[in-house]
């Protein structure tokens, strides 16, 4: 399903090698965990698979089902069933999380072929999947996580995800600023999407989330490439010895 390989990545502004050749791929229905030291490229290739400026792919593919991701809009990659939930999820002033969520639900809608969902069903939906993730109505009034805690913002991403029905879902250090109690509702949110048509690449710096989000695989990643993949337990060594020691046999 998402395939990619010796992807390359260069960050124009600075001039820059980021990614220095990526492999890897999710399978429908399996978690793939990747986990890496600060500034190895995770959010880079996150960024570079979702469509956002200032990268240059100077080698390699990435494909989502067949689709050449990176020969298209950001627009068309998410009505082929990409999704990515921000680390730093952006505040947009003006616009009521309602309405962007009920624009992005009928945008991908239109763009698989649906018909618009009426204001009653989609009500129904956001309210349903909202008290789930314990967001109450007055966020979802409120313009899109301006002045949300990190907590709120994370379930709002969380939201998003559910409401749009990806195929694919990227959570890049989704679980970076929670505590105990949000995690496990983020974490809770996450497991009921999971589905054998639906795969995951969840980006995280600690082994923490993985206990709520048991994934299939995992990699570590370091300076712009995966050096290892292995199981869960993977994640387990990661946390008792740190990445020093996995790059260090690498290497
Ligand atoms: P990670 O998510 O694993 O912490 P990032 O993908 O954020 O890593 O960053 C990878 C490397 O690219 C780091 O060295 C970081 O400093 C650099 N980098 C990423 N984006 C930018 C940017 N916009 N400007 C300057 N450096 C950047
Ligand atoms: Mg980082
Ligand atoms: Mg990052």
């Amino acid at each position: 399903m998402l395939e990619i390989k010796n992807l390359h990545v260069r960050l124009e502004e600075e001039d820059k090698k980021i990614l220095k050749g990526v492999d890897l791929t999710v399978e429908p229905g399996k978690v793939h965990a990747i986990m890496g030291p600060n500034g190895s490229g995770k959010s880079t290739l996150s960024y570079v698979l979702s469509g956002r400026d200032g990268y240059e792919v100077t080698d390699g593919t990435a494909t989502l089902d067949g689709h050449d991701l990176l020969d298209m809009e950001p627009e068309e990659r998410a009505a082929v069933g990409l999704f990515l939930a921000f680390q730093y999820p952006v505040e947009i002033p003006g616009v009521g999380n309602m309405t962007f969520l009920r624009t992005a639900v009928n945008a991908q809608r239109k763009a698989r072929g649906q018909e618009e969902m009426s204001s009653a069903d989609f009500l129904k939906l956001i309210r349903e999947k909202a008290k789930e993730l314990k967001i109450d109505a007055d966020m979802l009034k409120r313009p899109v996580n301006v002045g949300f805690s990190g907590g709120e913002k994370k379930r709002n991403e969380i939201l998003q995800m559910a409401m749009l029905e990806p195929k694919m879902c990227i959570l890049d250090e989704t679980d970076s600023g929670l505590d105990v109690d949000a995690m496990k509702l983020v974490s809770d949110g996450v497991n009921a999407l999971r589905d054998e048509g639906r795969g995951f690449l969840v980006i995280t710096h600690y082994q923490r989330l993985l206990n709520h989000i048991k994934p299939d695989v995992v990699h570590i990643m370091s300076d712009g490439r995966i050096i290892k993949t292995g199981g869960p337990e993977l994640a387990l060594e990661v946390e008792e010895n740190g990445y020093a020691d996995i790059v260090e046999e690498v290497a």
